[in-house]
């Protein structure tokens, strides 16, 4: 036999193993990165709240005859920041539920439009409160094989956002349809909009494109990264189209049977 290609098939096996190896390695360092980033993103995002509480209570705590009315507003305060915290875990309750219930799909056939109209009659009355007006079409009735948990979380929180972020008297408009395959739900709505370079990241776990404003109006940066997880699992996908200043448009579409 011949001894040098021995030793050179020998050479090629081992630097490919190496490669393959630093590969994964590669991978396992981008995941527990993430996962890294994840834990201090929680850690922040929990922190926050609580520091808010911290001072207002011991503003009130150190003061002497605190007049009624300050008390008030302090206490108004005290509980807004309690809601925001109690949003910010139950949003992460969803997330980890969606995490490990990733092979545990509760498939069953779904009439979609109801779920739809179900979904949107809880959400009329907060869209009334500003004036917004939420409409529905259906261009025929689809019935498919969905977890209806996991996608009535999904559709409540493009619907949600579309009212939270939109403008006095404006409108969001729910439409459903279906080929053989898929069917596809459009959101939009006559909102703020998002600027092209921040359509990427909006998706992201705990992203928020005006942190402050988004404050201001009650966000966790949570529910898109839980609507996407919700269609990814449906091995379906979704997509946004935004104009800055006249509104958005997301569009989703899942497959009309299962596939695992
Ligand atoms: P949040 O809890 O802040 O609403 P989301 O994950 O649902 O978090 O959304 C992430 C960010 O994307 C929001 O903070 C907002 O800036 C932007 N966004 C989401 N939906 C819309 C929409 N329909 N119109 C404009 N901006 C939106």
């Amino acid at each position: 036999y011949d001894e040098s290609m021995l030793h050179e098939n020998a050479y090629t096996e081992t630097r490919q193993m190496t490669e393959a190896f630093n590969k994964m390695l590669g991978r396992l360092r981008v995941l527990d990165d993430s996962r890294t980033e994840f834990v201090s993103n929680v850690s922040h995002e929990l922190k926050t709240p609580l520091t808010s509480m911290k001072v207002l209570s011991d503003s009130l705590l150190t003061q002497e005859d605190v007049p009624v009315e300050l008390y008030k507003e302090f206490m108004g305060d005290l509980s807004e920041e309690i809601e925001r915290e109690n949003k910010i875990i139950n949003d992460l309750l969803s997330l980890v539920k969606m995490d490990k219930t990733a092979d545990t799909m509760n498939i069953s056939s779904v009439n979609i439009n109801t779920l739809v109209e179900r979904i949107l009659k809880q959400l009329r009355p907060i869209a009334a409160k500003n004036n917004i007006e939420v409409v529905f079409e259906s261009f025929r009735p689809v019935t498919a094989e969905v977890d209806e948990v996991k996608l009535s979380l999904a559709i409540t929180n493009l619907v949600e956002n579309a009212i939270k972020y939109n403008q006095e008297n404006g409108w969001v408009h729910v439409a459903l349809n279906a080929d053989h395959k898929l069917f596809y739900i459009e959101v939009a709505d006559s909102g703020i909009g998002i600027a092209p370079e921040e359509t990427d990241h909006i998706f992201e776990r705990f992203y928020r494109v005006d942190k402050s404003h988004s404050r201001e109006i009650g966000g966790t940066g949570l529910g898109l990264a839980i609507a996407r997880s919700a269609i990814v699992m449906h091995r379906g996908a979704i997509k946004v189209y935004s104009q800055p200043g006249k509104g958005t448009t997301f569009t989703v579409k899942i497959p009309l049977t299962y596939v695992s």
